[in-house]
């Protein structure tokens, strides 16, 4: 019965090969239907007995294996005492028949499906097995397996998969392969240990049925193909771009600076588009729409929410010509806004800003030089509000304007109070610092000019700090501001000394006397030697230049001996005072003026 059990099912299925397990058990090869296979299938497998991989890698279309009863209960007690040959196992698969075999014995199960997957020859292949126990009239049993090969449709499966999930113009994901590679990306990036966010960039190209429409779809085709490829060029490395539409692409970007990295993502590929492209004969004119969503958390994993949330974007950014950010998020931002505005404007109004001074510092001697006037806000209402948060909304706004003027005036009318008490006139200096909105929409020299002839003070006793974005923005007009503020003596530093892009054939030619080295080189400096070398080179550039230096942000003893040995001209942190009211930093400099601190 048994071997004509094999046989049966060699029959019902005619690409099998059957084999008899234990030899010399196996009678019934000649009335196989395909002989040369079972030669080969059966061969095979009784010499590769202790390694079915090997047998089963080079073996046809399929093997069925009768196994003789008396051969496979040795068989099946070696299996149980036995333990995998090492290197045979695979997670995940069931990598070897032996085991199941072991297994389904040890069950009594009566039957058992799985997959193998072997390295064959001609790469991996993958067989689907059964396995059943069957009885003869005796009550004799017998194990049959059957390994069917079935590489060439898992293939064909795995092709047609890789053809649904890609678009065939471009090679880039299609709206479903999009969101099945970014869920499993962002799955992935779940396990790892520093927490990232993602977001979405949607890309409509404007009226692009036109093309199709004038140039033929051929032309519309080669266009889609080259956006994708700049569109490409601009992404960094792990984003992933898809084209979701005719005329649509999707960005998924991992964002670690939350809205400002994405928006210069989308700016980056807006600019590409700046350059025509050039079909045959025509150079056309791309228009984009781009919309943004940034997921709301770094867990959030509803891709098909954050695409559909940018794409809602996108449609908004065709009306508005602008890029948008997903209305909720940008609702909940510009409402903040609104109202930090709408309250700054009052607290202008109502002289409710106050001024704190922080003492610049001689390295070398200890003594107070001068003081930064910074901006304080603490409103009845929301509360204390730093600069870094007023600032950029005041200079949105335009609110920058009273606001910087008021800072000269207040800084202009504190030295002169000072003065008053002091009796005669403080050898100190007062830094303002003045925004580059400012600087476009203000008469700068004019309002620096009220303020000191208000309150009766020399330029030379006021520095005005500039940040390096104010050198590029309008050079010429940067260029034209110091030279109106040399004329009235004020001097100039640069701020933040290092943060930006200062072009310093500009740094060269600009009448700047002070670099103020930005507080990030400070922070870690002791033990860091790349940042010690940073400040010796941004202190020898001064020197070159002719010009003094300020560290900004010392906060220990030992950071301030050490830019003092750099050669650091000026000091300012905790170190020596944080920002201190009108009549407190007057105190200081009184009890310090004398002493040496450093
Ligand atoms: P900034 O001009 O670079 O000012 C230095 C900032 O560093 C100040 O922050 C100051 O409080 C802080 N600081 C000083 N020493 C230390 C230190 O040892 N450790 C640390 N961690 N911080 C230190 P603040 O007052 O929050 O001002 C932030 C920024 O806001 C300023 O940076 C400036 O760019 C702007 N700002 C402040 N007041 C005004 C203003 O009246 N007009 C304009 N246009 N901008 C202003
Ligand atoms: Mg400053
Ligand atoms: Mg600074």
């Amino acid at each position: 019965m048994t071997a004509r059990a094999g046989y049966q099912a060699s029959r019902s299925a005619p690409d099998s090969v059957v084999a008899a397990l234990g030899a010399p058990a196996c009678p019934d090869a000649g009335c196989l239907t395909r002989p040369g296979d079972l030669a080969e299938g059966c061969a095979a497998l009784l010499a590769a007995l202790p390694y079915p991989a090997a047998l089963l890698g080079d073996a046809g279309e399929s093997i069925a294996v009768l196994g003789a009863n008396e051969e496979f209960r040795r068989f099946a007690d070696e299996l149980e005492s036995s333990t995998p040959p090492p290197g045979e196992a695979r997670p995940g698969r069931s990598f070897d028949w032996r085991v199941r075999a072991r297994a389904m014995f040890a069950a009594r199960r009566a039957s058992d499906r799985f997959e193998l997957e072997f390295a064959g020859r001609l790469g991996a292949r993958v067989f689907s097995c059964a396995m059943t126990w069957v009885e003869d009239a005796g009550g004799e049993k017998t194990l049959l397996l059957t390994a069917t090969d079935r590489t060439s449709e898992r293939k064909a499966e795995s092709t047609l998969r890789k053809e649904l999930l890609t678009d065939s113009l471009t090679s880039l994901p299609n709206r479903v392969g999009f969101v099945e590679q970014i869920e499993a990306l962002v799955e992935e990036r779940k396990a790892l240990p520093q927490k990232t966010g993602h977001a979405i960039i949607a890309l409509d190209l404007i009226r692009f049925s036109r093309i199709n429409e004038s140039l033929g779809a051929m032309a519309g085709d080669e266009l889609i193909i080259t956006v994708a490829r700049r569109v490409k060029s601009v992404l960094r490395a792990g984003d992933v771009l898809a084209r979701i539409g005719g005329n649509e692409f999707a960005i998924f970007a991992q964002i670690n600076h939350g809205l400002s990295e994405l928006l210069q993502i989308a700016d980056r590929v807006r600019k590409t588009f700046e350059t025509p492209i050039r079909l045959s004969n025509y150079l056309i004119s791309v228009e984009v729409a781009l919309g943004c969503a940034l997921a709301p958390d770094d867990d959030d994993d509803d891709m098909e929410t954050l695409l559909r949330q940018a794409q809602a974007a996108v449609k908004r950014a065709k009306k508005s010509g602008t890029l948008e950010v997903y209305r909720a998020h940008v609702l909940r931002e510009a409402l903040k806004r609104f109202t930090l505005e709408n309250r700054l404007r009052e607290a202008i109004e109502q002289g409710a800003l106050t001024m704190a001074f922080q003492p610049l510092v001689d390295l070398q001697t200890g003594a107070v030089k001068g003081f930064e006037a910074l901006a304080r806000w603490e409103d009845p209402v929301i509360g204390h509000v730093s600069p870094v948060d007023f600032i950029p909304v005041a200079e949105e706004s335009g609110l920058i304007v009273p606001l910087g003027r008021w800072a000269m005036c207040e800084c202009a009318q504190t030295l002169a109070d000072w003065d008053r008490r002091y009796g005669e006139l403080m050898p100190v200096t007062m830094n303002v610092n003045l925004s580059p909105v400012q600087m476009v929409r203000d008469n700068v020299p004019r309002a620096v000019e009220e303020a000191l002839r208000y309150a009766g003070i020399d330029g030379n006793r006021v520095s005005i700090e500039l940040t390096e974005s104010a050198l590029i923005s309008d050079p010429d007009k940067t260029r034209q501001l110091l030279g109106a503020l040399q004329a009235m003596d004020v001097t100039v530093a640069m701020d933040d000394f290092g943060t930006g892009f200062s072009n310093l054939a500009s740094l060269q030619s600009l009448p700047i006397d002070v670099l103020k080295i930005d507080r990030s080189f400070v922070v870690d400096m002791i033990g860091d030697e790349d940042k010690v070398a940073i400040i010796r080179a941004i202190v020898s550039l001064a020197g070159a230049l002719g010009m003094e230096t300020t560290a900004e942000g010392i906060e220990t003893r030992e950071q301030a001996a050490a830019l003092a040995q750099l050669g650091c001209t000026y000091g300012q942190g905790y170190h020596f005072a944080r920002p201190l009211p009108p009549l407190d930093a007057y105190r200081y400099w009184v009890a310090r003026s004398s002493e040496t601190i450093i």
